[in-house]
Parts: C-alpha cells; structure tokens; sequence
C-alpha cells in the first residue's frame, strides 16, 4: 500500500517543504537485500565504561552485562553519549544486560532501568537508527539474536528487550519444513518467501476461497498448497496428514479482524475472531504436538498484535485473542514437555504494517498508525517476515517465550 508522504519525503524538494512545515521526516529504511546484506558500518562492540575510538559505525554493542548497581549507570552514559552521533543512518545500539531478576537487588534495579534507557534512546535517536536491549541468562547464546539485530533484517524492529539463553545443541539436518497459515498474501505470504530464502519447504495454508491466490504463490516459492480453514474441527489432522516428514517452523499467522466497540458487538464477531485468531491455534498446535508431527527442535511462532499488549479501541475481541497468543506461547515456552524436545515457542507482535487489513482502516486513523512510532512509518510484511525467519531458525533455541514487537516503536504497548 503507498505511503505517499514517505515517498514525499524521500524527494529532495518534498523533504525542503516538510522540513519547514516541521512535519515529522521518516527515514528511508534500508531493509535486507542480497545487494544491501550489512549494515552501512562498522560494528563497534565494547563494554560499559570504555573509552571508544572515534570512528563511524553502523552498529555499537554495549557489553553493560557487569553493571551492578545504580551508580555503573554512569559508564553506560559515559560510553554511549560520545557514540550516538558517530552512527550511520540506519545504524543499531544493542546493549547487552543480564535479567534483573537475581536475587540481588542492586543490580537487578539496575539492570531494569537498561529497558528504560533503551526505550528512550529508541524513541529519539532518529535517522532509521534503533535501539535494543537484549538479556543474556546463564550459559547464553545469543548468535542468532545479535546476527539479526546487527543486519538490514531487523530494520522495523526498534525498543525490544529480549531475553536469550542457553540454546540445546541441534543436530545439522536436511531441508527443514514450515507450514504458514494465512500464506495466500499479506504477512504470511512474505513470512514463506523469507523461509524459503532460508532454504526451507514450506506448506502455505489458507482458506479454500483464497484457494488460487495460494496456488499462484505456493507455485512461485516452490512449496505446496493446503487449502484449509484452519477452524475445521480436523484442521489439525489435515495439517499432519499434509506433513508426512514432520514440521520443523509452524507459523501461525492466519488472523482477522471484526472490530466493534463492545457495546455494540454481537456475539458472532467475538466468536469468530477469537476462534480464528485463538482458538484454532490451540487446537492445531496441541494436535501436531500430541501426533509428534512437530519434530524435535521445532520452532512455533505466533502471532500476536501491539493491540494484544496496549488494547485499542474497538478491538475487544482482537486484543483478547492476541493477549491469548502471548499467554500461549509463553505457557508452551514453560511447559517442561515441550522444551525437554527442544521446541521452542515465541511470537511476533506487529505494529501498522502495510497490507490489505490495514488498507482497509480509514484514513486518518491509517495516517495516525504509520506516523505514530519512532521510526516515521509503517512496516512492511517482510519486516514481520524476517522476524519469524529469526524465531524460526534452528540456531535460534536460546530464545523461548519470547515476544518481539515488529512497529517501529509505536506508541501503544510496551
Ligand atoms: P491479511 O488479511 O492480509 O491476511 C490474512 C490471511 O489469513 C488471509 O490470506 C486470510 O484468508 C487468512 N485467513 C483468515 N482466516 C483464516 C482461516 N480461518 N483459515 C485459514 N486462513 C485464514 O492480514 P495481514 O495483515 O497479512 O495479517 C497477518 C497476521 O498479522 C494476522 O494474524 C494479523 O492479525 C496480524 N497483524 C497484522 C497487522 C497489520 O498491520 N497488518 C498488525 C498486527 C497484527
């Protein structure tokens, strides 16, 4: 969908009148290419307190992990205040925490007030630039994070505290396979590109009306098509009867919207959505696991919404069933079972992304959603892609119950 503003902006003359009229200017993101695969820079990675060498980069990693008490706040600025300007457009701060959560209270208020620090520098750095926190548990493995967040794939992601640990040795094995629910277009569509870009098969199911729009893209990717309605009562042995070599990456992605203030909604809407958006990832996913359909070190990724976090107006129905996803995969995350097979379970949490569902808002409230986060504008499927592509990797069994907002920082939610 155009973004006609940022096309606006991105025109010499256009950027002379906005920046006049004092109209916010959003950033040209530079998103993963095979011609644009590196950030525009240098990574500088160095601990909190130390002296950096002058220089441009395109990321700093911030080792701020020994910070134990209010007081090493300072190195963290110390380090920090003399580099913001040195980065490139586009460019990254990842700062490296532990979870405030040891016992010792020091530390862990000071390890806490990283998120607030991080949250803040992500809201004014500007420039395309973003901000993260990651928190490295014992014996973490943090490869697959830092790869993703130090690269042009992370480019909407902006203000995320993720927590990694250990990650369970994975056998090297063949082609992997990944179902996408919802992959006839949009967020799902895209979330399939990027796995087979991966070097996964992947199976895209959709509902039976969507049927030749699946085909067309399932043929491009290579994959096969699984005209299904994922609320069928046998979805999931559908699912399983189509995965004959097991599932390694299940993405649910499938969503709707049917938004009324609850005043005025009938009970039909509020079924339906939590059905679609809820229920049956409940049920599938428990049946590809009970069946061991889902292989050992499996990955699910859900998806849930900022509106699931904040809540929005109108959306009682969809915030409750994304609020419900986040529960899920956090219980599925904890549940000894699932993670004695090495499975993990995350979910990504989308802000204003540009497709048909979000054509479909009007336009000031349309206008209102691309502008209101750190970054300017609104994303693009493949940003939510390349977030699943990270969850889903086999090198990524250190992240777990996980949820990674893909908004730019927007306004709403945490
Ligand atoms: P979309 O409407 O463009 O695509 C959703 C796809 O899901 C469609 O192809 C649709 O046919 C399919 N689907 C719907 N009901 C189904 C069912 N019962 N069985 C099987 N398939 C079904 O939506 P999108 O914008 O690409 O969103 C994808 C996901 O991301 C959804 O879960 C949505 O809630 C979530 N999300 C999107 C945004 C956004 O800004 N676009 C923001 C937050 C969350």
């Amino acid at each position: 969908m155009a973004d006609r503003y940022l096309r606006l902006t991105g025109t010499a003359p256009g950027r002379f009148v906005t920046r006049r009229l004092g109209l916010p200017q959003p950033a040209a993101l530079r998103r993963w290419s095979r011609q644009t695969p590196d950030l525009p820079g240098p990574v500088l990675r160095l601990a909190a307190g130390e002296k950096p060498a002058q220089g441009t980069y395109g990321a700093v990693v911030l080792d701020a992990t020994a910070v134990a008490d209010p007081a090493d706040l300072r190195d963290v600025h110390a380090t920090l205040h003399p580099l913001v300007r040195s980065l490139t457009p586009c460019g990254r701060i990842v700062v490296l925490g532990t979870p405030p959560r040891d016992g010792d209270l020091a530390r862990s208020a000071a390890q806490q007030a990283l998120e607030g620090f991080v949250r803040s520098l992500g809201k004014e750095i500007g420039r395309g630039c973003t901000a993260q926190l990651v928190r490295l548990a014992p014996g973490a493995d943090a490869g697959s994070t830092l790869d993703f967040l130090l690269s042009p794939k992370s480019a909407y992601v902006s203000g995320q505290v993720i927590e990694v640990g250990p990650a369970p040795e994975v056998p090297a094995g063949g082609t992997r396979t990944a179902l996408v629910t919802g992959a006839a277009r949009g967020i799902g569509a895209a979330v399939a590109e990027t796995l087979v870009r991966d070097g996964a098969r992947v199976v895209l199911l959709d509902v039976p009306q969507a049927a030749d729009a699946l085909a067309e893209v399932a043929a491009r990717l290579g994959g096969s098509a699984l005209p299904l309605d994922i609320t069928a009562s046998d979805a999931g042995e559908r699912m399983a009867a189509a995965l004959p070599d097991g599932l390694d990456v299940l993405v649910h992605n499938a969503g709707i919207t049917r938004d009324r203030r609850l005043a005025n909604m009938p009970a039909d809407r509020w079924d339906t959505v939590l059905d679609v958006n809820l229920g049956s990832v409940l049920r599938t996913t428990g049946h590809l696991l009970r069946t061991g359909t889902l292989n050992e070190h499996a990955r699910i990724v859900g998806t849930a919404s900022i509106a699931g976090i904040a809540g929005n107006t109108g959306q009682t129905n969809y915030a409750a069933s994304k609020a419900g996803v986040i529960g899920y995969v956090r219980a599925l995350a904890a549940d000894t079972e699932v993670r004695g097979r090495g499975i993990t379970a995350n979910a990504v949490a989308p802000g204003f992304i540009e497709t048909r569902m979000t054509a479909a808002v009007p336009l000031v409230i349309r206008e209102a959603g691309r502008r209101m986060n750190s970054l300017g504008q609104g994303g693009q499927p493949v940003d939510v892609a390349e977030t699943v592509a990270w969850l889903g990797s086999p090198a990524s069994g250190g992240v777990n119950g996980q949820v990674v907002r893909v908004c730019g920082q927007s306004l709403l939610g945490a």
